[in-house]
């Protein structure tokens, strides 16, 4: 099924029927054929001063790749994008590329950009069908350098340090590397077995991967600062929450904590395994961004009736636009411009008492402020609260090192060369700017890792 009627000269989305993807987990975008791949990557003009590139965080050479694309010469044009970005099955699926590379793609202007994020996808999973090219490991220059968090941008910082010649040692806490790309964006958006394709590819860099090892705990802080250099990419894990009377009750979760259950304690298949999630019959969802939309979208594939819960209006809602239809089709039930004031029950959860929203004058966001109705409030019968409102820096560890400066947040505060207040400590992804998007994480890791060889280098 077509995810929107294509424009002129566009390729349609391979979506796969409503009636089948609500029942599994499986990936819903098919992604697009050999033939056309290539007769997409021809509409590319060949710009001389192409914008596109400066739309991508991660400055891929797009022109170069889209070129050898049209010719045909799939493993050339991965090797032009792995050059920038060795994680491309991922990026491919979940960048924003509707607001960085395509939305300054000049045929925007007229027609439809090129669908340069389908085509990244395209030639990353090409590749990986036919055998990956293992990656040239480097000599080792003798430094030693700690990254701590395996989510996109340690495992960016990693890639980057190794192939400079750095012994990489890259702690993760959790049994699985990946960060939100493993425990947070459901499998039937991101498949699991193509995340851990592209971490395989990072350690064959030669970095040294110490699963189950938290930092700031079973790895002290001093263990640390014994590395030539650190990174910390350690996310932002830390969910928030409303503070509404009842959110103490059982079947009361974050975005963060379902969707972890789901993700990597397989929830989804209990019994088979053992860490149960509620599976709600009646699922209230708070939040309006793509955790939202992924919480919401889990839960309806768990079985349960779904209402999406945004104090804003539909076109306020931060998530992909993709994504907010594809929830829609799915049968998730948009409830705009209302706010949960508190979650009714005694012993479990019977229903969520929200009140309606108006729109009142602009805020710093330049969006309509949102304030309550006197007197509109309405239940929506529940047996799940998910709440999905954002989430901060991940405290255990940079709690420890209080030399380290912070924002209001909590984020770690970094300079433009992404260097913390301590010597020798950078830090880069979520932790630093709070949550954001996966390829500014890796944007912002490859720019620390420059920084962090030359201050090694220069000594
Ligand atoms: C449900 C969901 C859906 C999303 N969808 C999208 C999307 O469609 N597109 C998009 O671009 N972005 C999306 N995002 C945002 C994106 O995933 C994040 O911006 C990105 O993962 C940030 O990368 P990171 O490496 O900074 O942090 P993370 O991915 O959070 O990784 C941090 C890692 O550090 C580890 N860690 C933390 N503390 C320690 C410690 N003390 N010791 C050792 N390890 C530690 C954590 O276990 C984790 O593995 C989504 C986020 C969520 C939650």
């Amino acid at each position: 099924m077509r995810i929107s009627a294509p424009a002129k000269g566009a390729i349609p989305m391979h979506d796969r029927p409503v009636d089948q993807r609500v029942h599994d987990f499986s990936e819903v975008d098919g992604g697009m054929t050999p033939g056309e791949a290539t007769i997409e990557a021809e509409r590319c003009l060949q710009c001389k001063k192409p914008l596109c590139v400066k739309g991508c965080p991660v400055t891929i050479e797009i022109p170069a790749f889209l070129r050898e694309v049209a010719a045909g010469n799939f493993p050339k044009a991965a090797a032009i994008i792995k050059e920038q970005n060795m994680l491309p099955a991922i990026c491919g699926r979940v960048c924003p590329q509707e607001v960085q590379c395509e939305e300054q793609c000049i045929l925007g202007l007229k027609e439809r950009p090129v669908a340069i994020g389908e085509l990244e996808r395209f030639v990353a999973d090409t590749e990986r069908a036919q055998g990956m090219v293992a990656p040239k490991k480097q000599v080792h220059n003798g430094r030693r350098v700690a990254v701590v968090g395996a989510g996109p941008a340690g495992l960016t910082a990693s890639a980057e340090l190794a192939r400079m010649g750095y012994h990489v040692t890259l702690f993760e806490s959790l049994h699985a590397a990946g960060g939100v790309l493993m425990y947070g964006i459901p499998a039937f958006r991101l498949p699991k077995e193509i995340v851990k394709a592209e971490i395989d590819a990072v350690l064959a860099l030669g970095v040294d991967l110490k699963l189950n090892h938290l930092v700031g705990r079973s790895v002290t802080v001093a263990e640390l600062l014994d590395f030539d250099a650190v990174f910390l990419g350690t996310g932002a894990g830390l969910p928030y929450f409303m503070g509404l009377p009842g959110e103490n009750l059982p079947g009361v979760y974050s975005a963060n904590e379902f969707l972890t259950r789901v993700n990597l304690m397989h929830a989804d298949q209990f019994p088979v395994f053992d860490t149960p999630v509620k599976r709600g019959s009646r699922v209230v969802v708070v939040g309006g961004g793509n955790v939202a939309m992924d919480a919401a979208r889990v839960a309806r594939r768990l079985g349960g009736k779904v209402t999406l819960v945004y104090r804003r209006r539909e076109e306020d809602l931060p998530a992909r636009q993709a994504e907010t239809l594809r929830a829609k089709e799915e049968g998730v039930d948009f409830v705009m411009c209302a706010n949960p004031v508190r979650i009714l029950g005694d012993r479990g959860i019977t229903g969520v008492e929200c009140v309606r929203m108006e729109m009142c004058a602009p805020d710093q966001s330049g969006r309509p402020e949102p304030a309550p109705i006197e007197g509109s409030h309405f239940t929506i019968d529940a047996d799940v609260f998910i709440a999905a409102i954002g989430q901060g820096p991940n405290p255990l560890l940079i709690s420890e090192i209080p030399q380290l400066k912070r924002g209001k947040r909590g984020n770690v505060t970094v300079d433009s060369e992404f260097r913390t207040s301590m010597p020798k400590v950078f830090a880069g992804g979520d932790v630093a700017t709070g949550a954001a998007t996966v390829i500014l994480a890796m944007g912002a890791a490859k720019s620390a890792a420059k920084a962090m060889d030359r201050m090694m280098r220069e000594g």
